[in-house]
């Protein structure tokens, strides 16, 4: 039997801990046996010192024993591909990307997760549709990808509830940037859902939790290691987060937003996001496509309203209304003017992040509730330039004295300058 603390203890002071008391300490965990408070302080002690590339994978391996593993391949005689992002702000790639590639014929079957530390989560996001399921038993999640050609699942009480449980607390601990805890929570999940070919958008920058491109070409390759280990496809994309993606930040402003660029209205930045994440799914599927052919029947789908029509289907079979009217949306609605003329120098992801959590976009405390309708909408991004008074940006408020306050800190968010800034590039490096 181990005793939780002697690992706490071991793992502050710097020492190594084996295979099996990680096993241990993770699974008697997600039995409820070992307590949040003891699992938050072997993060912080995680946090402090590390883990070793043997620790991670025994992390990564008891998280996936800690539920069912699922054998999508075998369920349907096909490639099956999945995508994940190491988050960010305004980050809705998933809901646009998984109904492109389900409507080229490519099954897509993905485990998410909620908003974690200042970003939000997938999860978060769908369940601002009405209705909609984040919770679906193996054999539900099984049945919709094979049917339907695309799903997006929660962690449960079958699937990865270590990770369920641990995400949840380290959401709250400041226990979320750390590369093996971030490694082993997300490729547990890829691995345990199934898939064979995964994209993995790596953030970079001041809203992502790797902030130096070094950081996340490290966090890149622990998991391109676990899942060689699991022999899985992994390619990275490491992306930048210095500002938002897109322009929408909130839950139900993200759906809307993911939906525009479903019908080709979307906004420049995460088009080509979307574009690109889907099209090296399809050539990494096993449709047999290059990239010049992949990113034909990408668009082609877009085009032809058949990404719009996989996005209904797949909303419907999980329950929810898929029509945008359906969507929440705040009373309040208060525009964000430029004071001065000038090029946006910097448009801060973090402090829009710290507007929309304000705003009741995200979670303080692991049981807060999330008001959906709320959120920023930056209408000018790095590089535009504003004339005085100007909309920057819109915040989405369920009252005018939050509206008014968090204002204050989209405002605070914006630099303007004379200068025009130096273009940077949304991809910043691919890894395989
Ligand atoms: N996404 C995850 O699923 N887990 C993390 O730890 C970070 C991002």
């Amino acid at each position: 039997m181990i005793r939780p603390a002697e690992l706490i203890q071991r793992k502050r002071d710097g020492g190594d801990l084996a295979n099996g008391e990680i096993r241990d300490l993770i699974l008697g965990f997600a039995r409820g046996e070992v307590p949040d408070y003891q699992l938050a302080a072997f993060c912080m002690a995680v946090y402090f010192r590390g883990l070793s590339s043997a620790e991670t994978h025994a992390l990564t391996d008891a998280m996936i024993a800690s539920g069912e593993s699922i054998d999508l391949h075998g369920a349907l005689g096909r490639k099956v591909v999945d995508k994940h992002s190491t988050g960010g702000v305004g980050d809705k790639t998933s809901i646009a990307v998984a109904p492109i590639v389900a409507a080229c014929g490519v099954p897509f079957g993905k485990m998410s997760g909620r908003g974690l530390g200042h970003t939000g989560g997938t999860l978060d996001k769908l369940e601002s549709i009405p209705g909609f399921r984040v919770e679906l038993t193996t054999e539900e999640f099984v049945a919709q990808v094979r049917d339907v050609g695309l799903a997006i699942v929660g962690q449960t009480a079958q699937l990865v509830p270590a990770d369920k449980r641990l995400y949840a607390l380290r959401d709250v601990t400041a226990t979320v940037d750390n590369v093996s805890l971030i490694a082993a929570s997300i490729m547990s999940k890829k691995i345990a859902a199934g898939a064979d070919a995964i994209v993995l958008d790596v953030k970079v920058g001041d809203g992502a939790f790797m902030k130096s491109l070094e950081d996340a070409q490290i966090l890149a390759d622990a998991m391109l290691e676990l899942g060689r280990r699991a022999r899985r496809e992994v390619v990275c994309l490491l992306t930048d987060m210095d500002q938002p993606l897109g322009r929408a930040v909130g839950n139900s402003l993200e759906v809307r937003e993911a939906l525009d660029t479903l019908g080709g209205a979307g906004p420049p930045d995460f088009t080509e996001l979307v574009l690109d994440t889907a099209t090296r799914l399809l050539t990494l599927s096993d449709l047999g496509v290059d990239a010049t052919e992949g990113r034909r029947r990408v668009e082609g789908v877009i085009g032809d309203g058949s990404a719009a029509a996989a996005y209904d289907r797949w909303i419907r079979a999980q329950g929810g209304d898929p029509h945008p009217d359906a969507l929440p949306t705040a009373p309040v609605v208060l525009p964000v003017e430029a004071p001065h003329a000038g090029h946006v120098a910097r448009l801060g992801a973090i402090p829009i992040a710290s507007a929309a959590l304000h705003l009741g976009a995200g979670r303080r405390t692991k049981d807060d509730p999330i008001d959906h309708a709320v959120g920023v909408a930056c209408t000018a991004k790095r590089g535009d330039w504003v004339g005085a008074g100007d909309v920057l940006a819109e915040v989405h408020a369920r009252d005018q004295a939050t509206a008014r306050e968090a204002a204050g800190i989209v405002l605070r968010a914006y630099d303007l300058t004379d200068e025009s800034p130096a273009p940077r590039a949304l991809l910043l490096d691919v890894v395989s």
